[in-house]
């Protein structure tokens, strides 16, 4: 492994076989793989100039930008970790994951300034802008990279906190890379392509579908500072983009953006998508355009990549996730024990070159995320056909126990947004002194749109057994959501305990 390069030598090893090749563009700014290379191999000198050495964290905050690429390139050819935070985080958390990575600097964003302060994090910082630009002008490159190996952690990428603190997964050199080849396995990325990178590139969603393997292959990559629907839209035809990366809900606002039916999508030859179900009606509508959308099933924990729907697969699947990577192993845990993937709903274990070593400073956790040390625990329940072809079922977590009876959120939500007024639902557990547990959904209607309770229960009961159906049925303006689009379940728990009169409440 020693000779292994680490991903701080794909710019310069890039640069070695096509060095006028853009690599990233923002804006009116075009980056070539030689400039990408020289400004990331100056930029490690002015981190390492301020102390950073191997295994030191490197904090970066702030939207999408070519800086969090120069960033990131800089810190792991010093076999330093990048530290990427959620900007959309209130300045008390930010304080704490600073705190929790042990950042040795914080690179941030001019828009961030005011969040870094609030976060009053005691920590040398770098402002994109002047001072870095000047930094990078003022100093040779680094002379003598450190060896990396692909053992050695690259990123501490923290989860969605989907079901509850996030936590930061300590990823790899080789995680990554291995991620890298996986996806180039089941998608056909090549030097010509021109991505966009729309999802954030502290979720590994955003870094690792589309972003890395582009890079990997010398393709252009080109950072989007937020997500806007139309903006997206008309910058696909205008630039003739050719694959991007997104979450289910990126792909449902398209589809239903004024500017949907006249965009010009015929440059798109790939567009992934993962992190949360989709509504089968919006992977119908891409592929009605043509394009081949393909559903990846992964987590932080895998880097992220676990399983994901073949290029040129017939659309007789639509919500299907599809079949592992090439260079990962299934299994489920069934009764407490592994066995071979099923059709019978059970948890799935992963294991493969691309699954983390770790969470950050969490030893217990790390311990209790494997079984028999090495196969990861995803908290998913799945089922795989006999063909290899997986369902997502819904989390562990999330599973409502009704009378001794398993309910599957995700599936009482299909039906519910089958129906036209509804735009979203969610269903979430509350207590209930009868059953145990019954669900409680949520329902967004879409804009102008009505539907009465008696229509909904009449629509479920005529496709759910009657133990699924929701005891309660709660109109919302808008599901609360997080940073990476995950419907923020344990907030609405929180809100659904409210709905049982205290005559019903178990004790
Ligand atoms: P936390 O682990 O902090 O609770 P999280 O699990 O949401 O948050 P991520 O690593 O961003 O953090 O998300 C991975 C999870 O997202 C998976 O374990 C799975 O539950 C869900 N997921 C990912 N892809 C899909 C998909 N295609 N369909 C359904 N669910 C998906
Ligand atoms: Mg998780």
């Amino acid at each position: 492994h020693a000779s292994a390069p680490g991903l701080g030598s794909w710019p310069s090893r890039r640069a070695r076989i096509a060095p006028q090749r853009p690599a990233l563009v923002e804006g009116e700014r075009t980056l070539t793989y030689a400039e990408l290379a020289e400004r990331t191999a100056r930029l490690a000198a002015v981190l390492a100039e301020r102390g950073v050495g191997p295994g030191d964290r490197v904090a970066y905050l702030g939207v999408n930008a070519i800086s969090v690429f120069e960033t990131y390139f800089a810190t792991w050819l010093l076999g330093a970790i990048a530290a990427p935070l959620n900007y959309r985080l209130a300045a008390a958390e930010i304080r704490y994951m600073l705190g929790d990575s042990g950042a040795a600097l914080l690179v941030h964003s001019a828009d961030t300034a005011a969040l870094v302060e609030a976060a009053g994090a005691d920590v040398p910082v770098l402002r994109v802008g002047p001072e870095y630009e000047d930094a990078i002008a003022a100093a040779e490159p680094l002379a003598d990279p450190p060896v990396v190996t692909l053992d050695d952690p690259a990123i501490l990428l923290y989860t969605s906190g989907t079901t509850g603190r996030p936590k930061a997964a300590v990823l790899t050199h080789g995680n990554l890379t291995w991620n890298t080849v996986n996806q180039l396995a089941h998608v056909d990325v090549v030097s010509t392509d021109h991505a966009l990178c729309i999802s954030p590139l502290f979720h590994c969603v955003g870094l690792g579908q589309v972003t890395l393997p582009t890079l990997f292959k010398g393709g252009c990559v080109e950072p989007l500072a937020s997500f806007d629907a139309g903006r997206v839209l008309a910058r696909i035809g205008e630039a003739g983009i050719t694959s991007f990366s997104a979450v289910p809900t990126m792909l449902q606002m398209m589809v239903e953006h004024p500017g949907w039916e006249s965009a010009k999508l015929d440059t798109l030859h790939t567009v992934l998508y993962g992190g949360s179900p989709v509504q089968e009606r919006v992977a119908r509508a891409w592929l009605d355009r043509g394009v081949q959308v393909q559903q990846g099933y992964g987590m932080t924990e895998a880097s992220p990549g676990v399983y994901m729907v073949p290029r040129g697969a017939d659309a007789d699947r639509p919500v299907s996730v599809g079949v592992p990577h090439l260079a990962t192993e299934v299994a489920m845990l069934r009764d407490g024990e592994r066995v071979p993937v099923g059709p019978e709903p059970a948890e799935l274990l992963v294991r493969g070159p691309h699954v983390f070593i770790g969470y950050w400073n969490r030893p217990q956790e790390t311990e209790a995320a494997f079984v028999d040390g090495e196969w990861f625990r995803t908290g998913d329940v799945v089922r795989v056909a006999p063909d290899g072809w997986a369902d997502v079922v819904d989390r562990v977590k999330d599973v409502i126990i009704s009378g001794g009876e398993n309910i599957y959120p995700a599936e009482v939500e299909a039906v519910l947004v089958q129906l036209d007024p509804v735009a979203d639902a969610a269903v979430v557990a509350v207590p209930d002194a009868r059953w145990g547990e019954v669900g409680a959904a949520y329902i967004q209607l879409r804009e102008g749109s009505e539907v009465s309770e008696d229509d909904l229960r009449a629509h479920l009961e005529a496709h759910l057994a009657r133990y699924k159906i929701p005891k309660y049925l709660v109109r919302t303006d808008a599901l609360p959501r997080n940073a990476t689009g995950k419907v923020r379940r344990v907030e609405l728990r929180h809100r659904a305990a409210d709905l049982v009169p205290d005559a019903e409440r178990s004790s």
